[in-house]
């Protein structure tokens, strides 16, 4: 039951995910939130870095498809100029939207990871679901109102793990 909250692994941001090493482990797809995994949750637009991490994925056709909870207003703002399909209220952790688009890109389980920032939407969603799932490191401290209860808890659950030496990264 604990290892759901478990990601298969732990990065400090999507710049540390290469497509090389992605396609090592046989992955064809990434499924990525967006606040605070791509862009600080309160940054409208992507990055020049975050552009050219997209156009690196597509160069070696690994296909991204963003996934968040938030609105549809701020997601297509968001990923319409990067091309890429997203998905908004997605209702992470609940498997739906997950396997709706490992469906749409027509890859299997296997073949696809899930990137985040939390424990509590992204690695469980991920996890339940079947995915590869890696967790980033929040780009900034700070969360929108409702992301702030979800922090507790997942504070909670990685000092539990870090306790019954689970988890061997430092934060
Ligand atoms: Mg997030």
């Amino acid at each position: 039951m604990l290892s759901l909250f478990l990601p298969n692994e732990h990065v400090k941001s999507i710049f540390d995910i290469h497509p090389a090493t992605l396609k090592e482990k046989g992955i064809r797809g990434v499924i990525t939130d967006l606040d605070n995994t791509l862009v600080a949750w309160d940054v409208k637009d992507a990055t020049p870095e975050v552009i050219q991490w997209f156009k690196l994925m597509k160069e070696h056709d690994i296909k991204v498809t963003i996934i968040s909870n938030n609105k549809q207003e701020r997601v297509k703002i968001f990923s319409e100029p990067l091309e890429t399909p997203f998905v908004f209220s997605a209702r992470k952790p609940l498997s739906r939207a997950f396997k709706t688009v490992a469906k749409r890109m027509e890859l299997k389980e296997d073949e696809v990871v899930v990137i985040g920032d939390q424990v509590l939407t992204d690695v469980l969603g991920g996890n339940y679901a079947g995915f590869y799932t890696i967790l980033v490191v929040p780009i900034v401290q700070t969360d929108g109102k409702l992301t702030r209860i979800n922090r507790k808890i997942e504070r909670r659950i990685l000092s539990y793990m870090r306790k019954k030496g689970k988890i061997s990264w430092e934060e």
